[in-house]
């Protein structure tokens, strides 16, 4: 799969641009931000992670003539049946509250003893040409309340990663990196360069 020299990361999230930069920095890839460049997210309506992080790599990439890198992702939780999902930024409401977000989490798995959560990322490039390829990644993990940290971002305070003790709000970013979802699906977009 063709590497690009330079490309778009198509996310406004400024957690999220800070972790693909990290990821991509080793690569020597130049980076553009989609704020920078004055980009619009478009309204995510697909139905999966994959299908959201395609549509906004694709939206990216034709408006900047660029190749664009999207990522999709969220918490999803093994008693809510994988919510929140898809729908992880929209719980935090229009201020973005993620305390918020994870006492609403919290709430709704009130009495239920099955506390297992992952994170899942889908990680999207697109070409201007309209070439598109989407590598997933997920982190098992659980959930503890109250949550700890002020590390990471989002959900990142009650989550616990499977074998660890500490929440990724409490873990240094490189050791996130390590395990995350979005590292691993990097890993796999990596792979599909190398090969
Ligand atoms: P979207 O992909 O921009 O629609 O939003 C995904 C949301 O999922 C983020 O705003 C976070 O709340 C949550 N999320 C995704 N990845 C992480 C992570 O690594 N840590 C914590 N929360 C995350």
């Amino acid at each position: 799969m063709e590497r690009p020299a330079k490309l778009v990361i198509a996310s406004h999230n400024p957690g999220k641009v800070r972790e693909i930069e990290d990821l991509l920095r080793p690569l020597g890839i130049a980076v553009v931000g989609a704020a920078a460049l004055g980009l619009i997210e478009p309204e995510e309506t697909g139905h999966s992670f994959a299908e959201n992080a395609a549509l906004k790599a694709r939206t990216a990439a034709e408006a900047a003539k660029l190749p664009a890198l999207a990522d999709d992702s969220g918490l999803a939780v093994a008693a809510l049946d994988g919510a929140p999902g898809i729908y992880s930024a929209r719980w935090a409401g229009p201020a973005k509250d993620f305390s918020l977000a994870m006492r609403k989490v919290e709430e709704a798995l009130k009495g239920k003893a099955d506390r297992r959560a992952k994170f899942v990322a889908a990680l999207a490039l697109a070409w201007p040409d309209g070439r598109c390829d989407v590598f997933e990644g997920e982190a098992e993990g659980a959930l503890v309340w109250p949550p700890r940290g002020t590390k990471g971002f989002g959900y990142d305070p009650m989550f616990v990663p499977a074998g660890y003790a500490i929440t990724f709000g409490e873990m240094e970013p490189g050791k996130k990196h390590e395990m995350s979802h979005r590292a691993r699906a990097f890993a796999k977009l990596v792979q599909a360069w190398t090969a």
